[in-house]
């Protein structure tokens, strides 16, 4: 059984209870470590990403979307312990 997240691991998108955020394996089963936006079929979107692209990725979605680069810079503070970027 895999282990239940409650952010992604990779964006730290928080998933709540809802399955909507959720990415689908490639065998048609729900993803329970990533988002649908950065994972898609089992694979991630962007597998050359850095831990330092998605801060900018996720920054330029907030602030674009009216949250102030402060508050998006403290965001931030949890993404390095996700298990995408822990270990390697
Ligand atoms: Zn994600």
């Amino acid at each position: 059984m895999e282990k239940e997240h409650k952010h992604c691991q990779s964006c730290r998108l928080p998933f709540k209870n809802s399955l909507e955020h959720r990415a689908m394996n490639s065998d048609g089963t729900l993803n329970y470590t990533y988002c649908k936006y950065c994972m898609d079929e089992g694979e991630f979107r962007n597998p050359e990403w850095t831990i330092k692209d998605m801060k900018k990725h996720i920054k330029h979605q907030m602030v674009s979307s009216g949250v102030p680069k402060i508050l998006a810079n403290f965001m931030f503070y949890g993404l390095k312990g996700l298990e995408r970027w822990k270990k390697k």
